[in-house]
């Protein structure tokens, strides 16, 4: 049984004439770049986030260094976040002109461990971005608290955690912005490249609308400095339509983990994933850990059994970026992970035979390791 890491084409075909009637009405009207369908799908989906404003973008990185930008954070500046994302987070902080600084990960939740956060805070420190990395909501509540203790902004990465939840919160609404990525593959992708900020002040909206366009308020009149980051109409009418299938996607995915908690390896050489007492995790990715990763990865590539791994190298070790000077050894939980975990298909068509299918596999490859 040939089980893939990802299937996109079962979503697509199931809603896929209401998806090419949704495309048909933009071409009607031409509105191809920002317009009516941009702006429909912005109050649907800040209304789904409890917020007030949503800002479309066209990619999940924009949506991160406009929300940082917005805020004001540029050279000289720190921002703290975690070694173990996509490197877009730290992309964003970089590209404001300031400072990336890390701090370690909770070996649970595998997010921001709060207690280690203060130390990192310095007189340059402007914003935390936490990353609800997965799926699952980072522990907000002592993040907020620091933050408000110190004077500094929370930008949410939720580009993994549409529809997540914090103590009945959705992921994006608890900071001073949220920023959400629609890259095809995410729990609520488009057909193409997409972003979004929410965040409930009025003025900071106001402003990445103006930077998205140009700095324009009224056409061809600048008065700041922008960028084109607008969001296609094509997707914001495709995003319209899908976000009103997400809570079932999303039920789905939460199914799917169940499926594969119940039947994972009962001597617990694989560690399943923890969905923490404040959280509804959304499984965006479903990252197990075993000791052998590279050996049960190998077995499961050979029983057709295709996985990734988010994401292999932590931050501080890419070249990329080197200059920051931080060796092995900097984030010791992070590392490890990196070194453990293993990403198992998961997308909500998944059929609960090949959950079976791969529990089996995988349970049968760490017998192996052990008796070999
Ligand atoms: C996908 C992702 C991004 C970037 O989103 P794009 O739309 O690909 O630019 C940023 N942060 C995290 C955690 C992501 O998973």
């Amino acid at each position: 049984m040939k089980v893939p890491f990802f299937d996109l084409n079962a979503q697509n075909e199931s809603i896929k004439e209401e998806l090419l009637a949704g495309i048909q009405a933009v071409l009607d009207c031409s509105a191809f770049a920002g317009g009516p369908f941009v702006e429909a799908f912005e109050d649907n989906f800040a209304r789904f986030c409890q917020c007030d404003h949503a800002v479309g973008v066209g990619t999940g990185t924009a949506a991160l260094w406009m929300a940082l930008l917005g805020l004001g954070v540029g050279p000289g500046d720190e921002v703290i976040t975690v070694p173990n994302t996509f490197i877009a987070t730290a992309e964003a902080i970089t590209f404001c002109g300031a400072r990336p600084v890390f701090v370690d990960i909770d070996e649970q939740s595998y997010n921001m461990d709060p207690a280690l956060l203060e130390a990192a805070i310095t007189d340059k420190t402007k914003a935390i971005v936490p990353v609800h990395l997965y799926g699952q909501p980072c522990d907000m509540d002592p993040i907020l608290a620091i933050a408000k203790r110190w004077g500094l902004y929370v930008v949410e990465d939720a580009c993994q955690a549409h529809d997540a939840e914090y103590r009945g919160k959705r992921a994006g609404s608890m900071g001073d912005a949220g920023c959400f990525s629609f890259y095809p593959g995410k729990n609520l992708g488009a057909w193409g490249e997409a972003g979004a900020v929410v965040t409930n002040n009025t003025e900071l909206a106001d402003r990445m609308r103006m930077f998205r366009d140009h700095g324009q308020d009224k056409k061809y009149y600048h008065s700041m400095v922008g960028w084109n980051a607008r969001m296609d109409g094509i997707q914001g009418a495709i995003l319209t339509i899908k976000l009103k299938y997400l809570p079932q996607w999303t039920e789905a995915r939460r199914e799917n983990a169940k499926l594969y908690q119940e039947r994972l390896d009962p001597e617990g050489s694989v560690i399943a994933p923890i969905e923490m007492a404040y959280a509804k995790h959304v499984y965006h990715v479903y990252a197990v850990r075993a000791k052998n990763r590279d050996a049960l990865l190998t077995g499961l590539r050979d029983r057709e059994i295709f996985c990734g791994i988010h994401y292999p190298v932590p931050l501080h070790l890419q070249e990329a970026y080197a200059s920051m000077g931080l060796g092995p050894a900097s984030f010791p939980v992070a590392e490890q992970c990196a070194k453990e975990i293993l990403s198992l298909p998961m997308f909500p068509e998944l059929p609960s035979q090949q959950i079976d299918f791969v529990c089996h596999a995988v349970n049968a490859c760490l017998t192996e390791q052990l008796t070999h």
